[in-house]
C-alpha cells in the first residue's frame, strides 16, 4: 500500500504508447518530464512502440542513453493502442500508472491535479474531454457517433472519456493480474473495476505533430470489441429483429386473409418480394451480430498472447536477461 508520509518513496509510472510518433516523441517527453520533475515525484517513463516504420524506438533509445528515467520497448508489430497500454501497464512498476498519448493531446499539465487526487486516496482519475474543438468535422462527428452508440448499447459512460488516466497500483494489479481477457477496452475496464473513482475535465487541443493514427477500420474494430466484451445487449437487438418480423406477419397474413374471404386474388407478387428482402436482411444482421461475439469467443479461446516485445530499453530486468529478446506479453513482469 501506498504510504503518503513518504511521498517521496512513491514510484509513478507514466506509459506512453506512441506508434510512428517519431517526430513529436522527443517534444513530448520533454513537456511530461518538465511536469513530472516539479511534481518531485521518483517516476519513469515507459514508451511503448506500438510496432512503429518511422524509428520511434531509436528515438526513444537515443534520448534514454542520457536519460535514465526514460524506458522504452517495442512491440513485435502494430498491435493496436489496446494491446500497446496493456504492454505498458504490465512492464510499468510505480505505485501509481498515468497513461496519456505521445501527441500531447492529453496536457501534461493536469498530472499534478491527478496526482493529488490520487493522494487523496482515489484509485482511478480518469481525464474526461471537455470537448472536440480542435478536430475537423469529420473526426467529431465519428467520435460522437461512436461515443453514442456505445454509451446506449454498452450501458457505460463512454461519452467524454479518454485513455488518459491514472491508476493506482491496486487497480493495474487487477486489471494485469485478473482480467484474463486478451482484446480488451482500457477505457471500459478502469471504469468497470470500481474502487474510488473520480474524473478532471480537460480540453482537447490539436496534436502536436504527425497525423492521427486510427484509421476507420482500427476505429470499427475498436467498437467492436468495446460493445462485445461489455454487453450482450446487441444480441437483444435480434430478438427485437424477430418480433418485428412477426408482428410484420401478422398484418400480411391479416391482410391476405381479409382478401380470401373476400373472394379477390392476393396481390402476391410485390407481398413476396418485400417479405423476403426484409426477411433476409434481418436473418444476415441477426447472424453478423451473433458471429460478432462468436468471433471474440474463437479470438480468446485461441489464447494468443495480446502482444509480442521484440526489444526492451532502460529496464533492470534487461541487463539480468541480456539476449533474452524475444517475449510474449503476460510472461513479462
Ligand atoms: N497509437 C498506438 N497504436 C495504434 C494507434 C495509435 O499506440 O495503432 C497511439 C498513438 O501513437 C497515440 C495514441 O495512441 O499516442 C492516440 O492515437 P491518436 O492520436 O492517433 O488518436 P486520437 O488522438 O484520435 O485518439
Ligand atoms: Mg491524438
Amino acid at each position: 500500500m501506498t504510504s503518503w508520509n513518504n511521498f517521496i518513496d512513491v514510484l509513478v509510472s507514466v506509459v506512453i504508447p506512441a506508434f510512428n510518433e517519431a517526430e513529436g516523441i522527443g517534444h513530448a517527453i520533454g513537456e511530461i518530464q518538465r511536469v513530472m520533475d516539479k511534481s518531485g515525484v521518483r517516476y519513469e517513463l515507459i514508451v511503448v512502440d506500438d510496432g512503429s516504420q518511422d524509428g520511434t524506438f531509436e528515438t526513444v533509445r537515443n534520448l534514454g542513453r542520457s536519460n535514465k528515467k526514460l524506458k522504452g520497448m517495442k512491440l513485435s508489430r502494430n498491435f493496436g493502442k489496446e494491446a500497446a497500454l496493456l504492454a505498458g501497464l504490465e512492464a510499468a512498476g510505480g505505485d501509481a500508472v498515468i497513461t496519456m498519448d505521445a501527441d500531447l493531446q492529453h496536457p501534461p499539465g493536469l498530472i499534478p491535479e491527478m496526482l493529488a487526487k490520487w493522494k487523496e486516496g482515489f484509485k482511478v482519475v480518469h481525464g474526461r474531454k471537455r470537448d472536440r474543438v480542435s478536430d475537423n468535422m469529420l473526426v467529431r462527428w465519428r467520435a460522437s457517433a461512436f461515443n453514442y452508440m456505445l454509451s446506449r448499447l454498452g450501458g457505460i459512460d463512454v461519452q467524454h472519456s479518454s485513455d488518459f488516466k491514472l491508476l493506482d497500483r491496486v487497480v493495474v494489479d487487477v486489471i494485469i493480474r485478473q482480467l484474463p481477457e486478451k482484446r480488451r477496452f482500457f477505457r471500459g475496464l478502469a471504469g468497470w473495476v470500481g474502487f474510488e473513482q473520480t474524473e478532471i475535465p480537460f480540453s482537447v487541443v490539436a496534436r502536436k505533430a504527425g497525423n492521427g493514427k486510427w484509421s476507420m477500420a482500427a476505429l470499427f474494430e475498436l467498437a467492436a470489441t468495446a460493445l462485445v466484451s461489455f454487453t450482450t445487449a446487441p444480441l437483444r437487438i435480434v430478438s427485437v429483429l424477430g418480433l418485428v418480423t412477426l408482428a410484420f406477419g401478422m398484418v400480411v397474413a391479416a391482410d391476405t386473409l381479409w382478401s380470401w374471404f373476400k373472394g379477390e386474388a392476393v396481390s402476391g407478387y410485390s407481398t413476396i418480394i418485400i417479405t423476403l428482402l426484409i426477411l433476409g436482411s434481418f436473418i444476415m444482421i441477426s447472424l453478423g451480430i451473433v458471429g460478432e461475439y462468436i468471433a471474440k469467443m474463437y479470438e480468446e479461446i485461441k489464447g494468443r498472447p495480446p502482444y509480442l516485445i521484440t526489444a526492451r530499453y532502460g529496464f533492470k530486468e534487461d541487463q539480468a536477461a541480456a539476449g533474452d529478446k524475444f517475449c510474449a506479453g503476460e510472461k513479462m513482469r
